[in-house]
């Protein structure tokens, strides 16, 4: 059941995710930068290359945020091996096709279902301040692409601030933008360890964006949990 507490004046939400459909417009992002690149013909079936390479990118992100590889390794090794899986053709190809990529990637402009219309709702009842760990310049190229800028009232990025999700540094300078008491906000984002139990901790009313009801278990039992849902539809009936 979701309880709206009355005092509500601002949201937090992330970016990526959770507004922002950051699968689709990958997907079309490194589908243009293979066309750039002119490796695009040699792959026979685009789907089959994207899946092969997803698999790839979540294992060398995991060893990323373990500190086993660097960020070079990262971001040349996870187009490297996906080449030696599917593509071998395309070998020593893997810088060039990041860098291609990440250029691309901001020009994307998909959301998720109803997350227009939300926004759109609720940029007129309430303080929205974006809340979103990555770079500048990548995340605003991102809001000004995606249209949504026009709906929001602060825009809070990590880099900017020197310190990222669940960090109470960001969420306390989130909350000063918008002069309002941690009880009077509500967050919403779909990282359980950056913006779930980032905010909970710091006693904010918090919606966990995800369908996966399973790896909420561990906050379920929280007094800000307000709720488990990635449907902007039904969050704005409640709000
Ligand atoms: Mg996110």
């Amino acid at each position: 059941m979701f309880i709206k507490p009355t005092t509500t004046k601002t949201l937090l939400i992330d970016l990526d995710h959770t507004l922002w459909d950051f699968e689709s417009n990958s997907k079309v992002a490194l589908k243009q930068a293979m066309e750039h690149l002119n490796i695009l013909e040699w792959v026979e079936d685009y789907d089959l290359f994207f899946e092969a390479y997803e698999k790839v990118n979540t294992s060398y992100w995991e060893k990323y945020r373990n500190r086993e590889i660097d960020k070079e390794k990262l971001i040349i090794g996870r187009f490297e091996d996906t080449f030696a899986q599917v593509l071998p053709k395309a070998k020593g190809l893997g810088l060039r096709l990041n860098n291609s990529y990440l250029e691309l990637m901001p020009l994307q402009s998909k959301l998720l279902p109803g997350a227009w219309e939300f926004l759109e709702y609720a940029s007129g009842k309430y303080h929205i301040v974006l809340i979103t760990n990555g770079f500048c310049s990548v995340q605003r190229k991102k809001l000004y692409t995606s249209k949504i800028d026009q709906f929001v009232d602060h825009v809070v990025i990590s880099e900017e601030v020197g310190a990222p999700k669940p960090s109470s540094k960001i969420f306390q300078y989130a909350l000063s933008c918008a002069n309002t008491r941690k009880s009077d906000a509500i967050m919403i984002g779909d990282s359980l360890e950056a913006d779930v139990k980032g905010a909970l901790a710091m006693g904010i009313p918090t919606i966990y964006f995800t369908d996966d009801e399973l790896s909420g278990s561990e906050v379920k039992d929280s007094d800000y949990l307000l709720s488990i849902t990635n449907d902007w539809y039904w969050i704005k009936e409640q709000l």
